[in-house]
């Protein structure tokens, strides 16, 4: 589902990022755009690939590649990575106010919210540093894989 009011937003981010640094206003990249605008979720460049070939739309992974550094770049989403997975993304918007819990054993990502812990963060000052952002990733062991391991210890 897009919701119009992200989308139109998000456009005219990208829009105004590429007149500043001289880009080409490709269709592919608002294309790109657009798909990122409806998912929900992080995601992978495979997975972002596989959705815009599900449109029926092609465009090729290093498109994608690219146009991912540009979005990144202009703030309309956030380059994460979580252990050694491929780089997952999500979109600014999305981002705010929670943290990922992340399973070494699996690799599952959760978010949660912790709003107390998200206005200390920003209530911080680094002297001789502008801070834009943080993110907080949390390692450890999700539950799942927390009951795999009792069911095999216990064989
Ligand atoms: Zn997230
Ligand atoms: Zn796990």
């Amino acid at each position: 589902m897009i919701d119009d009011k992200l989308r139109t937003a998000a456009r005219a981010t990208l829009t105004e990022y590429l007149k500043a640094k001289r880009l080409r206003k490709t269709p592919e990249r608002y294309a790109i755009l657009d798909k990122v605008c409806e998912m929900n979720k992080h995601f992978d460049i495979e997975a972002l690939y596989a959705a815009i070939e599900g449109d029926g739309y092609h465009v090729s992974r290093s498109t994608i590649y690219n146009t991912m550094e540009l979005l990144t770049d202009c703030g309309i989403v956030r380059r994460h990575q979580f252990g050694a997975q491929p780089a997952q993304y999500e979109r600014v918007s999305a981002t705010v106010n929670h943290l990922h819990l992340i399973c070494q054993q699996c690799g599952k990502i959760k978010e949660v919210k912790d709003p107390e812990l998200v206005s200390f963060m920003n209530s911080r000052r680094y002297s001789a540093f502008h801070d834009s952002y943080f993110c907080l990733y949390v390692y450890g062991i999700c539950a799942a894989c927390t009951r795999r391991n009792r069911r095999e210890a216990g064989k």
